[in-house]
């Protein structure tokens, strides 16, 4: 057994993914509620016992409001940056094991190897992640995998390190006709959600994926979309030239209404 990942749920509303490796199981991002996680785990064969780790982006509560419910499981460690942590911890009754890492700087976790980038979007210290495992012998290849949900944009460092990845999950979150045409949002909240600090439209997006010279990726997951302001359908068909483009490449939408969440995904 090499690597399984899945994307157990994402959206503006929630996000989170399940990794696991030879030597642990994670969460990345715990953005639903407790007791839903541990049905989302239930639901693919998985138990929240068996967790070892949850990495935490940032303190939005699409990427945290799990931690509460999770806090009861002892034995989960919780890595975060300081700001994020000090963040997150105001909603908490009972505190967590909080292993606190800096932005900028790889670390290890057992067989992981954790790269925590800076990403610009309005929390305190926002990060994206890639993971990497795998590849100690003939048998088992190395395996990286990008999380950058939570972006207003695509700095040059955060391209080139996202492109040396063989999966990709990056976030569509908006179209920009339909988040223009909203009606629930007021003018400031639209330009906090497209400004240099907020969300990917589903162009930037698809700039990324595109125009990213010597890209790996093997997988592309597009995610984070809004429920008001995107649709899986426009997302698809902004991107239906970028795929035709690569046709090795594997792009999907990940569906905010699809509950089981994404397949998983294998690598030896
Ligand atoms: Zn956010
Ligand atoms: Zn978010």
């Amino acid at each position: 057994m090499g690597v399984r990942f899945k994307i157990l749920g994402s959206s503006s509303a929630g996000n989170c993914g399940f990794l696991q490796t030879e030597d642990c199981r994670v969460l990345i991002d715990a953005g639903f509620s407790g007791r839903r996680i541990c049905e989302m785990l239930e639901a693919c064969g998985e138990s929240v016992d068996d967790l070892d780790a949850v990495f935490v982006t940032h303190e939005h509560r699409d990427h945290i409001a799990g931690l509460r419910g999770l806090a009861r499981y002892r034995k989960l460690r919780v890595f975060a940056n300081s700001f994020t942590a000090e963040a997150a911890r105001g909603g908490l009754r009972t505190d967590l094991d909080w292993r606190i890492f800096e932005t900028g700087h790889r670390f290890v976790f057992r067989d992981l190897e954790i790269d925590a980038f800076a990403l610009p979007h309005d929390a305190h210290d926002p990060v994206g992640f890639v993971f990497s495992s795998g590849g100690g012998d003939l048998f088992h290849q190395r395996t990286s995998i990008g999380w950058a949900l939570d972006l207003g944009y695509v700095p040059d460092g955060v391209r080139e390190r996202l492109s040396r990845t063989d999966v990709l999950v990056i976030e569509a979150n908006h179209d920009g006709e339909l988040l223009k045409n909203d009606r629930k949002r007021p003018w400031s909240v639209k330009q906090r959600i497209s400004g240099r600090h907020g969300h990917l439209s589903n162009e930037t997006a698809v700039d990324l994926v595109e125009n990213t010279p010597g890209a790996r990726w093997e997988q592309v997951y597009l995610a984070h979309l809004s429920r008001d302001c995107n649709t899986v359908e426009r997302v698809e068909a902004v991107f239906a030239d970028a795929s035709q483009a690569n046709p090795r490449r594997l792009v999907s939408v990940v569906s905010p209404e699809n509950g089981t969440g994404t397949p998983f995904l294998v690598r030896p």
